[in-house]
């Protein structure tokens, strides 16, 4: 492209010397049927995106100037949350990006209950003094873990720090190089140790670490051996690596303490097509690891937090480090993880929707893609039932392969159809395979599914965007 002749940008700079000013436009009649009713103050804002949205148009060479139907996108704009429901027609349960576990309808409701007014968070009833915000929580993770004593802060990542800075700041701590992960979005688990304060040393080789390894070099300055679940990628071959008992007997001979960064975090075994094994919370502390952390909202199955038991003596150091303050969890998070743990002290798993969705049986997903593929068919849609690969996401079980059924659309442009999919007004997210637009049904509620049928049909080829 040439440079933009005087005349060009004559037109342009005319234009954008033509755009009204707010208070032209609070006084425009032809406005006032869209205003009516508006408050001020969102009619203001409303005006200047609108104008600041024609202005960045026309400086880009749009030509087209202010017309009312502006204000209207923008009213439609402010009235959108940044935050808001999506439909997961991924097929990925545990997805990070779209919010993770979904909670519990009783976890649901107890947060709500909690949030409307006050609370006795830190409030201890029977006393009528200052009480803990981890007591309610506290006994479940007992009884759930086997562990002696728990705590909980903001996410795993947050435990993982804090545990380290508590046990080990200013020591070593011991971690194989076949477990220094990456747990996604860039964040490292070696960098967030060495945040810690703690002096990270790495043993053994990618593929393989023995017992002999960490044995080797335990000193006097040894704070933690640290055992990092790979829970986001396999390393399958010639491996080995040293287990939690094995670790937790040579913790026990050396003085050693022994950290597990389990980071899913099962508490009860996943037994589903497709789902590999899992370690439960308990096993691990049972195979003897001293201190255990485990995320919240991954395989748990409810709000972000990060969860920590273990040893009693060890907790109680852990619990007096400042960090704990930093990383406190507020009362929703409190209220939600209270309610999903005692689902599953009353022998309710499937009660968590994380749950239910993992433990899905094909029969009931190829049932349920049929009624989204009738449903489709009444839209005048047309989509063909097939069986699809589903993953569990969220850094949780990376062989598990899901067997699942979705429909299939064969749409022209499938990367288009989907940015429309985004766009309505309930998004759904959906995923391409071999050229054709895939909507897994394993994530969608029986609810759901009419409201992907209505936003398939109005994404179609055909329809106004
Ligand atoms: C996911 C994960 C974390 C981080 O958990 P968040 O709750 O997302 O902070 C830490 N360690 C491991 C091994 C993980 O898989």
């Amino acid at each position: 492209m040439g440079p933009p002749s005087n005349n060009v940008d004559g037109g342009k700079n005319a234009l954008l010397r033509a755009l009204p000013s707010i208070e032209q436009l609070l006084r425009r009649p032809s406005l006032e049927p869209l205003l009516a009713g508006v408050p001020r103050a969102r009619a203001v804002s409303a005006l200047r995106l609108a104008v600041d949205r024609v202005r960045a148009r026309l400086l880009e060479g749009d030509a087209r100037s202010f017309e009312d139907s502006d204000v209207g996108e923008a009213l439609r704009t402010l009235a959108t949350p940044g935050l808001r429901s999506v439909l997961n027609a991924t097929g990925v349960v545990l997805h990070t990006n779209l919010g993770r576990a979904p909670l519990a309808p009783e976890a649901m409701a107890r947060v709500v209950e909690v949030a409307r007014g006050y609370s006795n968070l830190e409030y201890d009833l029977d006393e009528g003094e200052r009480g803990s915000r981890y007591a309610p929580l506290v006994d479940l993770l007992r009884r759930l873990t086997g562990a002696e004593d728990a705590l909980v802060v903001n996410n795993c990542a947050g435990a993982v720090l804090l545990v380290l800075a508590a046990l080990a700041s200013g020591r070593e701590c011991v971690v194989s190089r076949g477990e220094l992960v990456e747990i996604g979005g860039g964040f490292r688990v070696p960098d967030v140790m060495r945040q810690s304060g703690a002096k990270l040393v790495e043993v053994g080789t990618t593929n393989r670490t023995r017992l002999a390894d960490y044995a080797g070099v335990i000193g006097a300055d040894t704070g933690l051996l640290v055992k990092v679940h790979r829970s986001n990628f396999a390393v399958v071959g010639f491996t080995e690596e040293a287990s939690v008992a094995e670790l937790a007997g040579l913790g026990l001979k050396r003085g050693v303490p022994v950290f597990q960064d389990l980071g899913s975090g099962a508490l009860v075994p996943l037994t589903g097509e497709g789902l590999g094994d899992e370690p439960t919370v308990r096993q691990v502390v049972a195979a003897g690891a001293d201190v255990v952390a485990f995320s919240g909202d991954k395989l748990l199955g409810g709000p972000q937090a990060g969860v920590v038991v273990g040893r009693a003596a060890l907790v109680s150091r852990i619990k007096a480090h400042p960090f704990m303050r930093a990383l406190r969890v507020d009362k929703m998070t409190v209220a939600a993880l209270e309610a999903t743990l005692e689902l599953y002290r009353d022998g309710r798993p499937d009660a968590v929707p994380t749950y239910r969705l993992l433990v899905q049986t094909p029969e009931e997903l190829r049932a349920r893609a049929r009624r989204l593929q009738g449903l489709l068919t009444e839209q005048g849609v047309s989509a063909r039932v097939d069986g699809v690969v589903g993953q569990v996401g969220g850094g949780s079980m990376p062989l598990a392969r899901l067997p699942s059924f979705a429909c299939i659309l064969n749409v022209g442009a499938p990367e288009v159809f989907l940015e429309r999919l985004r766009g309505g007004g309930t998004p759904v997210i959906g995923r391409i395979a071999d050229g054709e637009v895939v909507l897994d049904v394993r994530c969608l509620a029986e609810e759901e599914l009419r409201s992907v049928a209505e936003a398939v049909a109005a994404a179609s080829p055909g329809k106004p965007p």
